[in-house]
This record gives C-alpha cells, structure tokens and sequence, in this order.
C-alpha cells in the first residue's frame, strides 16, 4: 500500500494517520475544520470499560486504555495523557444502587482492577473535596482509568507524523471518494482538488455516513446517536484528582484551573435531536449538581457550555475495518472513540499494509452496517 487518503482529522483519523506514517505509508488526511476540533474537543474524553454491556465491548474498551500508555511511551512526553484513576459511587438508594452494584462486580468478575471504600476512607485517602450522599456509600476506585485532552493529542500526533514526511494535511471537505473498477482511486475535495489514493479510511465522526454516501449503494445504515451536555468551569486551585462518576455528576479536571462537568440526569432532560447549546436552566441544574458534588467548584466561573453528539453504530459496536464490497475502503467509527482510537490507529494500520485483521475486530465488520440495495 503506497498512499492513502484519510477523511478527518478527529482522534480516530490522527491515531490511523500516525500508524501508517510510522509504518512508512504515505498519507493524505483532509480535514475541513480544525483537527481534533469536532467530537474530539467536547468529549468527556474518559477513558474507561464501564457500562460496556457485553463481555467484547467491555474487551475492546479494556484493551484501548492501556493502548494509551504503550501510545503515550512512543514520545518524549505525551501530556495529554491524564492516568489519574477514576472514582465511582451511587445515591446508595433504590434501583441505581443495585444497578451500580450489580455493574462494579460484573468489571471485577472481568478482570478490571477495582478497589473497594466506604465514604471516610475515598475522603482520606483519594478525594478529599467530595461530598458523598452519606457515610455508608460504598464508593469504588478504578485505578487504571483516566482522561486524556483530545485535541493536544490529535496535534501531538499530526505534529510526529508530518515530521516523519509521511504525512500531508489538506484543509478542506472531502465532497466524493472516486471509485474505479470497484476500487478507490482518488479522494475529490470541495476545491476541486483531487488526490490519487490506493484506499481510503473513512474516519469522519458524525460525517461517516454522508461520506460513505458518496459510494452509491453502500451507504452506511444503523446509527445512533447521543447528546449530553458539556460544561467546563475555571477553578481556583485544582479541587479534583481523579475522573468522578458521580450520583449526581461526573467531574474529572481539564487541565491546571479547570474542571469538565456532564451529568446522565441532565443529559436525560436535552431536548431531542442534534443541537450545540443548551437551555441556560439545565446548564445551570448541571453547575448545581457539580457545586453539591464538590463544593470547592462554587467559587468556579463557567467557561463554556457546549452540547456534544456522539454517533456510532446503533449495535454498540465499533465499525472498523475494510468493506468487502470496494476495495480500497476502510471505516473507522466508534463509540468511546477516545478510548478506542489508539488501539483502532495501530490495528488498523496492521490490517491496510499487511491485510491481517486484529481478532478483536470480528464483530466488528462495515459490511454489518451495510444493506443490499
Ligand atoms: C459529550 C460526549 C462525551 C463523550 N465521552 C466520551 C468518553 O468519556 N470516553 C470516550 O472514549 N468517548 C467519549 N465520547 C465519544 C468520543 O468523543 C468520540 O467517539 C470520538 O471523539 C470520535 O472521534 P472521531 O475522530 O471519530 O470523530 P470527530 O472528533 O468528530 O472527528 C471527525 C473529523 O472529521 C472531519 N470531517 C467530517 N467530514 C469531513 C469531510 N467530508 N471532509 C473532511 N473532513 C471531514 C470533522 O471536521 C472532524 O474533525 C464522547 C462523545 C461526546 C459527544
């Protein structure tokens, strides 16, 4: 494989950008934004197996956290990478309780490392600022867990693989992927520039399906998304040491003074349907929630409050690798695309050069998304 042309410049696109840069490919990646500015920036960018409902999704995201450390070890500092552990209790009431209860034992029964407190022992010895709803709650640390700041990594890797010469990026759209005698020969840009590949990944986020629509019969079907409200605070100090799963707020920093705050209660009150700005009462219902949680945040002065929408494969399931359909297309979509993006850029790349396919992809085929036509 001598070139090929990635359509987005998100987390996925730059960790499959850098893998092939680094394997000696040539790589055309157009971004018609600003690279890691799309889902990338909004996200929680947790990373985290939780609330994987089956045992391969749970794999999956497992294996993609500690991809990012050996990804993290081939720079000199990688600090976007935040393995600060993550902390997670319930209300300790009703149905979530036992949900939460239920969900901790299924990751241990998994393998995932968990270490079990009551209130006291969390204050004293991992977050001192959390008020927890009472002293009997059983919180949980889950020490492998972490955070990482997407764009710093997008630009991190786009930056190593353009200094490897491997790399070209083109500013602009992608409007068509050519396709001749049932291979892709060329990416067409909305300046009419055009770009001779030999495959191409799609890797567009959101857009994966308007550019999988360019291939005629063989556009992408069951999607889903999800919406969920982002607001990031300006703190005096750094009041948060690990990513919090809440009762009623997840919190983790962003940064030296900075805090990121999303709430599933709130989340279950946004409007349908995709939008970037939420109504000022539930941004101020989740500001509430997070001073309840860690009540050194109301001195916090909001910074940006921001809607972001995920979209993915309704299965749950990544869908990643090549189309049998069209030679020379291959996808890269996900949920927990954070998660997931360093193990998808290595194995991907694994598959596009050599053509073997990572066993934790079985399921995990385009051509499931696809119906004949
Ligand atoms: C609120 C929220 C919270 C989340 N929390 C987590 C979490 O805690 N942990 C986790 O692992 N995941 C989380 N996710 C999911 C994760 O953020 C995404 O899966 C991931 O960021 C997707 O990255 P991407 O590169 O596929 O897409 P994007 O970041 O959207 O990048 C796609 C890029 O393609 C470009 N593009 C699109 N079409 C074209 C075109 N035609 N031509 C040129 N360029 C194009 C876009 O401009 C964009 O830059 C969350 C998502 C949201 C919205």
């Amino acid at each position: 494989m001598k070139t090929v042309g990635i359509v987005g410049a998100g987390v996925v696109g730059a960790c499959v950008a850098f893998h092939l840069a680094q394997r000696g490919v040539h790589v055309h990646c157009v971004e018609r934004a600003r690279p890691g500015g799309l889902t990338t920036d909004v996200s929680f960018a947790r990373l985290s197996a939780y609330q994987q409902s089956t045992y391969t999704r749970f794999e999956l995201s497992h294996t993609g956290m500690f991809e990012h450390a050996r990804l993290a070890d081939r720079f000199d500092a990688a600090p976007w990478w935040h393995p600060t552990g993550g902390v997670a209790w319930s209300d300790g009431t009703g149905g979530r309780g036992a949900s939460f209860a239920e969900e901790v034992d299924r990751l241990d029964a998994w393998g995932y490392r968990v270490v079990r407190a009551d209130a006291a022992r969390a204050n004293r010895e991992w977050e001192p600022g959390v008020v927890f709803p009472h002293s009997r709650v059983p919180v949980v640390r889950f020490p492998d867990e972490g955070w990482i700041d997407g764009p710093l990594l997008v630009a991190a890797l786009i930056r190593a693989a353009e200094g490897s010469g491997y790399l070209t990026m083109w500013r602009g759209a992608v409007e068509d992927v050519e396709v001749r005698d049932g291979r892709v020969v060329a990416l067409r840009l909305a300046n009419q520039d055009r770009l001779a590949v030999d495959a191409v990944v799609n890797a567009a986020g959101p857009d994966t399906a308007s550019v999988a629509a360019t291939l005629g019969g063989l556009a992408l079907t069951g999607t889903s998304t999800r919406s969920s409200l982002v607001v990031d605070l300006k703190t005096d100090g750094d009041p948060v040491r690990h990513v919090l799963r809440g009762a009623e707020a997840h919190v983790r920093s962003a940064g030296p003074g900075r805090v990121r705050v999303r709430s599933e209660q709130v989340d279950a009150l946004l409007p349908a349907g995709p939008r970037s700005h939420a109504e000022r009462d539930l941004v101020d219902n989740l500001v509430e929630r997070a001073h309840r949680t860690l009540p050194a945040l109301s001195s916090a002065v909001l910074d940006q409050a921001r809607v972001g929408t995920a979209t993915f494969p309704a299965d749950g399931l990544p869908s990643v690798g090549a189309l049998s359909a069209l030679s020379g297309y291959y996808e890269a979509f996900a949920n927990s695309g954070i998660t997931l993006a360093p193990f998808i850029g290595r194995t991907l790349a694994t598959q596009i050069t050599t053509g073997e396919v990572h066993p934790l992809w079985s399921q995990c085929s385009p051509d499931r998304l696809r119906v004949a036509s």
